[in-house]
């Protein structure tokens, strides 16, 4: 009955998703968080976690889910969808509902959960937890939200600012849900003895101390051994010592961030150093008791080069998912000139032909089918609107990197040349904004 609605979700039944500020949203790629009954966000800080889960508005996101309704903040699984894309929500339902050892109970949870006023009576058992933005890089295409390097820098700060905290008075001002042991301890830890996955990201979780925290007391609480760990990590370090005590979790899933090969990863993610990240990749993949997933960031800067590193990934062994990148705007595969489009297609397509890996792992297939649309979408109009924008943000940044934009990726810079722009040097956004605050 629920498969036949085109807008079902399993997430919302049994997934709980925590950005840094605390405002919950149902999954990452949800494109606006939930908000309560006066319109203001929902979030720890105002809001006990129980009490969100069961709110008006998750029951009512539930209700039109099972109704097949479209809901605002799944925007990009219904766009994906419409454009023939695989969405994120078939991923989830496919591996909870189908493939999942216990998907007879999530499925009679969402059946009960139907007969109950849409009310969950279980509380979550799969945490998307971002605790904080403890991060060791800034790449190009993040923000504040996510790394504290990128708000301490006064110019790329300016681009991708950090959002508002949320109101509530649930901790003291200035205080962080991640850092305030009742909402860990009461509320996250209250469903431990069912709960299935923890996911950690933003910021880079190998450095935060909230992970280091969350993985100590599993192992003390003597729940490790039923928790699947999933990360995401930009690599850029292999601590040991932590590495050590994953071996007593069920399984452990790397989603490694990685951008391209060499002196791309390197431009992206800067201040990244490529000899780190490869020798942390190779030793990762001799891990027997991890799993790794690469999902790079496909955005203009890298999606001709992509397919080098997909095959490095396969000469590891490892798997490689494809990420499209939707913000920020000016960063889009979009935003790149029709013949370099189209040269896009051409390598991806060719790609999807010839390589033995396309056939070896069908996800990554899906993810390049994925680009491909991105690419095909209406194309001229997103560029024109944004070259001026991509120019001023890539000069900004390799000023204040000492990077050069034209020399790591020459092909994509003669393509934006030939197309009839001239690459200005003479502007940065410190200038405008300085400009437009006297005026
Ligand atoms: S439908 Fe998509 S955006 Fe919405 S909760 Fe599911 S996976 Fe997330
Ligand atoms: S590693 Fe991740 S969190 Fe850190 S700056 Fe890069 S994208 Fe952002």
């Amino acid at each position: 009955m629920l498969l036949t609605s085109k807008t079902f979700c399993i997430l919302p039944w049994i997934h709980f998703f925590i950005e840094p500020s605390s405002e919950v949203k149902l999954c990452c790629f949800s494109s606006e968080g939930l908000t309560g009954e006066t319109g203001s966000p929902l979030g720890l800080k105002n809001m006990s976690l129980r009490h969100i889960w069961n709110s008006v508005a998750m029951k009512d996101i539930r209700r039109r889910m099972v109704a097949g309704e479209r809901i605002g903040a799944c925007a990009k699984c219904d766009r994906e969808s419409d454009l023939g894309q695989t969405p994120a929500r078939a991923y989830y339902n496919n591996l909870w509902l189908e493939n999942d050892r216990e998907h007879e109970e999530w499925e009679l949870r969402v059946a009960k959960s139907i007969e109950n006023n849409l009310e969950v009576t279980g509380l979550p058992v799969y945490y998307d937890l971002r605790p904080g933005n403890r991060c060791n890089l800034k790449c190009r295409m993040c923000n504040a939200d996510y790394s504290c390097r990128i708000r301490e820098d006064a110019l790329h700060s300016k681009w991708a600012h950090q959002s508002p905290d949320i109101e509530g008075s649930r901790f003291p001002e200035g205080s962080k849900w991640y850092e305030a042991d009742d909402i860990f301890l009461n509320e996250i830890m209250e469903n431990i003895q069912d709960t299935r996955v923890f996911y950690i990201s933003g910021g880079e979780p190998l450095i935060n101390p909230f992970t280091l925290k969350l993985i100590d007391l599993l192992i003390e609480l003597k729940v490790a051994r039923k928790i699947v760990l999933h990360f995401s990590s930009n690599l850029t370090i292999y601590p040991e010592d932590v590495f050590a005590k994953l071996k007593n979790f069920e399984s452990v899933l790397f989603y490694i961030s990685v951008d391209g090969m060499g002196p791309v990863n390197e431009y992206i993610r800067y201040p990244a150093k490529w000899f780190n990240v490869e020798r942390n990749m190779k030793e990762i993949s001799q891990n027997p008791g991890i799993s790794c997933i690469i999902t790079p960031t496909v955005q203009n800067y890298n999606v001709l080069s992509i397919t080098d590193l997909i095959d490095f990934a396969g000469s590891l062994n490892m798997r490689c998912n494809l990420n499209t990148l939707f913000a920020p705007h000016y960063l889009s595969v979009r935003a790149m000139p029709g013949p370099a489009r189209r040269l896009a297609i051409d390598r991806l397509l060719e790609y999807l032909e010839k390589s033995s890996l396309v056939k070896k792992f069908p996800d990554l297939a899906a993810s390049i089918h994925n680009v491909v649309m991105e690419l095909k979408q209406d194309t001229q109009k997103p560029y024109l609107d944004t070259i001026a924008e991509f120019i001023m943000f890539t000069n900004d940044l390799d000023r204040s990197r000492n990077q050069s934009f034209k020399d790591t990726l020459p092909e994509l810079y003669n393509f934006i040349i030939k197309d009839g722009h001239t690459w200005s040097t003479e502007e940065n956004i410190m200038l405008t904004t300085e400009k437009l605050s006297s005026e």
